[in-house]
């Protein structure tokens, strides 16, 4: 396969696959890099969207594979590796993937964002041993059991809806006395029997024998500590930017996030930042997919001057 392209984007969430829509119909020599062996990013880890236009209820992994089967029909070139570093070069960028190394005349940061990390003591040793991120991907490991969520917002509160749906019992910790999650879903979450709310509450430490056993948490109003046996604990806690890539090549903000307006222009040249790995007012499949578009549409302009 030909390694030096017009562009070369890295990650093929809607950000990445609007990008080679725009690039594939633009006639630009362009791949797209992908580690995972699916598209779709993070919306292939929910069961249902029901806000994208013309797509109503559309299940989280079918989207990405809609996305991806009209970008492939396009003709866009589809690569799976993971790239570990960016680099400039005599006017061109240079991305060193595990199974290859790939020059570009630009570059398309679309790698998103993941669930952050709470950084509490047992979090790290127990991830995959009852301490999760993705309730759509590991929920039902533990049918029948009691699980934990931890956190307030929309994901939070739609972590927990599924997880009541399965276990036994869900307990949401959340550190203030009200969620920020939309008023729709706090009514589907608070109206379910099997789940309690442990409001004003931090979690403070994982604990477990080989698997998590509980959750110790600490009420913030109290002082009070207890521990709330668990199978398993999910953390819904926000999103970081996979930016690491970026760093060194363009500038990012004081919390990683690639700083790119509308167009997409990034502080180096020839580099764009789309999705949610940008700054932003609105991270989601709509705005990310419009995303692509823009840094094709800047990125033209950008290689006619080369
Ligand atoms: C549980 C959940 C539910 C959601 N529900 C909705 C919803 O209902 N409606 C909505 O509009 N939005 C929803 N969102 C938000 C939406 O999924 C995101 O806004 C959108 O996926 C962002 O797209 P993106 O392309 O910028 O990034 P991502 O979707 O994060 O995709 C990034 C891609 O880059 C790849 N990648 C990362 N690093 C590398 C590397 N080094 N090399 C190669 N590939 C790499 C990743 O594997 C991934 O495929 C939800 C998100 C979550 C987590």
């Amino acid at each position: 396969m030909e390694n030096t392209f017009d562009m070369l984007i890295i990650g093929s969430g809607p950000a990445g696959l609007g990008a080679a829509l725009y690039a594939a119909r633009a006639g630009l020599n362009a791949a797209i890099v992908e580690k995972n062996p699916v598209s779709g990013g993070q919306i292939i880890n929910t069961t249902e969207v029901d806000n994208y236009l013309g797509l109503p209820g559309i299940g989280g992994y079918e989207m990405g594979e809609t996305f991806r089967a009209h970008v492939e029909k396009m003709g866009a070139v589809f690569i799976e590796d993971t790239i570990s570093s960016v680099k400039s070069s005599d006017g061109l960028y240079v991305a060193e993937g595990v199974s290859g190394t790939y020059t570009s005349k630009t570059i398309v940061f679309a790698m998103g964002a993941e669930r952050s990390r709470l950084g509490i003591p047992g979090e790290s040793e127990y991830v995959g041993r009852g301490v999760s991120y993705c309730a759509t991907c590991d929920g039902a490991f533990f049918r029948k059991k009691d699980t934990v969520v931890i956190g307030g917002g929309d994901v939070a509160v739609e972590d927990a809806i599924y997880l009541a749906g399965l276990c036994e019992h869900v307990t949401l910790v959340h550190r203030r006395d009200e969620l920020r999650a939309s008023v729709s879903l706090q009514n589907a979450l608070l109206s379910r029997e099997n789940v309690t709310v442990e409001w004003n509450s931090v979690a403070e430490e994982v604990i477990g024998e080989g698997k998590v056993t509980a959750l110790k948490i600490r009420n913030k109003e109290t002082g009070e500590t207890k521990e709330i046996p668990a199978s398993g604990v999910f953390i819904a806690v926000g999103m970081d930017p996979v930016s690491e890539l970026a760093k060194g090549v363009c500038d990012l903000n004081e919390r990683g996030y690639i700083i790119a307006g509308e167009d997409c222009v990034t502080s180096a040249p020839g580099v764009y930042a789309a999705g949610d790995i940008r700054t932003k007012h609105l991270r989601q499949v709509i705005t990310a997919v419009a995303d692509g578009a823009c840094a094709v549409s800047s990125a033209e302009v950008y290689i006619r001057t080369l």
